[in-house]
């Protein structure tokens, strides 16, 4: 028998021991580097899975449907930021405390001060990290309702829900490297190993499949949870019959997820109503109703009643607005004189293309249509302006009038406009690191939820503008604090 010489035992036992090295660190290595898996590919998704990727993880990113976006991608009126880039060229002086007072008065007796300040003083980074790092255009501002200075921001194209979360798809999808996307997967549960949230389980393909590392909850909320047994029958049962403005996807799928290991779910009697739907005339009675974006009324847009009289401040909060509409004498429409529709000139040509929103040339010609008396219309313009000049005072304590005049003779934008449950404040419990916390207030390892799934931000009232916000803002909490303790 020939033995192997002292040389080649040597050689073949360094070979062996750089080969079990080089798998050990490569192992370590794959298990040292965070993995996140997010639910949901709307704003805070997306927002979520970006901030994990800039801090070293890799991520999974699951969605129930066939393309991403949820409602992010419908977001017509803008997104909030005080002390903004944008703001400063237009000469608007604005602060986090400014808009934290704003957000706390509108959220009354459920504010929770810590998640408010969270969302108010991330508010202006977090827009400067959508310009600088996916190059969305937010250059206008606008003052929408409850808000004391104007902060809500859009870009001059499209839709501002559509442009921003295009761009973080896109860049998501160029991040294949190290971000999988998968879609038509349904989070049906969590995994736990010993305490911590370790994974998910979805429905693909009429399969199970398991995917592992922390989890960011972006699910969206329960505004089209209209099941028998759902959310807004366990809770607001009396706004079971009116319409909504939300994808069919809002059934609060991560809120049963967390609930399910112990996470708390806290307002969930708090829905919003937005005041104004538009009323489709081909078809009054669809369940699902498209958004007048609150930026027609920041714009100048007047509502009237049926006899053509005003009855509240537009630019008041959507609640009220909401409970005035509701106390008025329908069909309650939205006029805009040209000034205003040129300030939202895409959004106008959408409306009119999809059959939602009809120009008439004079108000004469809106009277014989609707009904309304000339003179009614003539009052309520003479009035309007007399309130805009400051010669009286709104009755309804308007005090914001842009694009006030109203005329006879010029042309008129006119819609009809009815109430939709639009937005849930409720949802799932978390600090202010977008931890989700149990009933005892403790944080569940390895949990976390941002976007509209989480509640308690707004308290009793969502100011236009912020839901967008919190979901960048909560998104990239989420993703971060995801990371650090995988
Ligand atoms: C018409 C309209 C206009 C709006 N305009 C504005 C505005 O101008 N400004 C503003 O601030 N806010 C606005 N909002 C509110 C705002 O758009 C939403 O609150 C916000 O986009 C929610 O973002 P999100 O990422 O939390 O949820 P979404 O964008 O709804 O995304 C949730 C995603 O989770 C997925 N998902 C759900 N369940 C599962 C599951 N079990 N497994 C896998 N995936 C799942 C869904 O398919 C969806 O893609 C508007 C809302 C609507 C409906």
């Amino acid at each position: 028998m020939r033995l192997a010489s002292p040389s080649f035992l040597l050689k073949s036992i360094s070979i062996a021991a750089i080969s079990y090295l080089a798998v050990r660190y490569a192992r370590q290595a794959v298990m040292s580097t965070p993995r996140t898996i997010v639910v949901g590919g709307g704003l805070a998704g997306l927002s979520a899975a970006h901030t994990a990727l800039e801090n070293g993880a890799t991520v999974v990113l699951l969605d129930k449907k066939p393309s991403l976006g949820g409602n992010s991608v419908k977001a017509s009126s803008g997104i909030n930021g005080a002390g903004t880039s944008a703001q400063k060229k237009h000469g608007i002086v604005d602060t986090p405390e400014a808009f934290y007072k704003d957000s706390a008065a509108s959220a009354r007796d459920l504010a929770r001060p810590h998640l408010i300040k969270a969302l108010t003083d991330h508010s202006a980074p977090t827009l400067q990290w959508l310009v600088d790092v996916f190059g969305v255009d937010l250059s206008l501002v606008a003052r929408l309702g409850g808000h004391s200075i104007p902060r809500t921001h859009r870009g001059k194209g499209g839709a501002p829900g559509w442009a921003m979360t295009s761009a973080l798809v896109k860049a998501l999808e160029a991040r294949s490297d190290r971000a999988q996307i998968i879609k038509d997967a349904r989070v049906v549960s969590l995994v736990r190993d010993a305490g911590r949230v370790t994974g998910v389980e979805y429905e693909v393909e009429g399969e199970r499949r398991t995917e592992l590392g922390a989890v960011v909850i972006a699910t969206g909320g329960y505004a089209a949870d209209y099941a028998t047994g759902g959310f807004l029958s366990q809770h607001r049962g009396d706004l079971m019959t009116l319409p909504t403005t939300n994808g069919d996807h809002a059934t609060g799928d991560g809120h049963r997820l967390a609930a399910s290991l112990g996470g708390a779910l806290c307002d969930m009697d708090q829905v919003q109503v937005h005041p104004t739907g538009f009323v489709d005339p081909k078809d009054p009675d669809a369940k699902t109703k498209f958004l007048a974006a609150e930026a027609l009324r920041g714009v100048g847009g007047l509502l009237v009643d049926r006899n053509g009289a005003r009855f509240v401040d537009e630019l008041e909060r959507r609640d009220t607005v909401t409970a005035a509409m509701q106390a008025a004498e329908a069909p309650i429409r939205l006029l805009l004189n040209p000034q205003a529709a040129a300030a939202l000139e895409a959004h106008c040509k959408f409306y009119m293309a999809k059959g939602l929103m009809k120009r008439y040339e004079n108000a004469a010609t809106v009277a014989e249509e609707t009904g309304i008396p000339l003179s009614a219309l003539e009052a309520t313009f003479t009035a309007h302006q007399a309130y805009a000049d400051g010669r009286e005072k709104d009755p309804f304590g308007k005090t914001n009038f842009d694009n006030a005049t109203y005329t006879l003779d010029e042309p008129l934008l006119v819609a009809q406009m009815t109430p939709v449950v639009h937005y849930t404040m409720g949802g799932i419990t978390v600090d202010e690191q977008a931890r989700v916390l149990d009933e005892a207030g403790g944080p569940i390892p390895g949990l976390f939820a941002a976007g509209e799934a989480i509640g308690g931000v707004h308290g009793r009232n969502r100011l236009g503008g912020s839901s967008l916000l919190e979901a960048v803002v909560f998104g990239r909490i989420a993703g971060k604090s995801s990371t650090s303790t995988v």
